[in-house]
């Protein structure tokens, strides 16, 4: 039996839950740093040691490691220190947690390994969601920062996208780069667990910058603040969003960007079909964004016995 509550459960002899922010398992797994997925609870857990480090110093506890003999942990190129987890005896069993089969900036996408049971994030799971050419995104990232020679406010996720970002503008131009609070934690974070550097200044004592041709750095969320809107006016700046929904037009207007780029740190819609296919599992569960539209998409189209997971649902009997 495998369930969605808190977190992913599967109901095993040894019973695993992964992702939880409470885990109750006998064993309980962490697939990577994002909030969402960040172990609240007192329990040693798996995870990678980057995972487990860069858990310790967002929730300023110390997290005991558990000892992960029987599991293997595969980087799942999601963002720094994430991995995917596969474990179980009669059947193998693999939850992905968040992935991305890219090679981007500095991290290497997923590379997926059989398994009879596969667990699947299916964030952009229909064909809307297809994404170009990563190093194509790359460079007109690049281009763009070139051709506009003026204040620059970019936006995307503070752990995992905003460093990527700062990677791709550290190797494009010289001109001074300021984070958000939120972007410059993250970045000390991830300097203290890799040897990554990013060269931002912050932001409240370096606004001036910003005047001239800086680039700044924050979360999506700040991109809809009124004083940083009306700042960006007053020095005539220009606002760009990183994210995979920037395939959809939709994403411009919500955020009010002068400029998208589809730069996701999740599969696309091929890609998640491609991940599927290279894993060759007898049972797929897909969850989150387009779970019903993408197990039924393997079903009918490639054969594949997939269903969603929903909230307390049990499943196996009920394929
Ligand atoms: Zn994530």
């Amino acid at each position: 039996m495998i369930r969605e509550k808190d977190g992913i459960h599967f109901d095993l002899e040894d019973k695993v839950v992964a992702d939880s922010r409470k885990a109750r398992g006998d064993v309980n797994f962490v697939s990577h740093a994002h909030m969402d997925h960040v172990h609240r609870g007192e329990n040693p857990v798996i995870a990678s040691e980057v995972t487990r480090k860069l858990a310790e110093a967002r929730t300023e506890k110390n997290i005991a490691a558990a000892s992960s003999e029987s599991f293997e942990l595969i980087p799942s190129g999601h963002i720094i220190g994430s991995t995917a987890a596969k474990f179980g005896e009669e059947k193998e069993y693999l939850y992905t947690g968040d992935v991305s089969l890219r090679d981007r900036a500095y991290l290497e996408g997923f590379e997926p390994v059989s398994a009879d049971v596969l667990v699947v994030e299916s964030t952009y799971g229909i064909p809307a969601y297809r994404f170009p050419d990563q190093k194509g995104i790359e460079s007109s990232i690049q281009d763009w920062v070139q051709d506009n020679d003026r204040p620059l406010f970019l936006f995307g996720y503070s752990l995992g996208k905003a460093q990527k970002i700062q990677h791709i503008m550290q190797e494009a131009t010289e001109r001074p780069i300021v984070a958000h609070g939120s972007v410059k934690n993250m970045n000390n974070v991830v300097e203290e667990v890799t040897d990554l550097n990013f060269r931002a200044k912050p932001y409240g004592e370096n606004k001036e910058l910003l005047e001239d041709n800086a680039i700044f750095i924050g979360p999506s969320s700040f991109a809809r603040n009124d004083g940083l809107n009306k700042f960006v006016d007053k020095v005539d700046g220009l606002k760009a969003g990183f994210s995979g929904w920037a395939a959809q037009e939709a994403f411009k207007h919500r955020g009010g960007y002068d400029k998208t780029f589809p730069f996701s740190d999740h599969c696309d819609f091929d890609e998640l079909v491609e991940l599927v296919e290279k894993v060759g599992p007898e049972e797929v569960y897909t969850h989150h964004g387009f779970d019903e539209a993408f197990a039924s998409y393997l079903k009918k189209e490639k054969g594949i016995n997939a269903r969603a997971l929903k909230q307390n649902q049990s499943s196996l009997t009920d394929f």
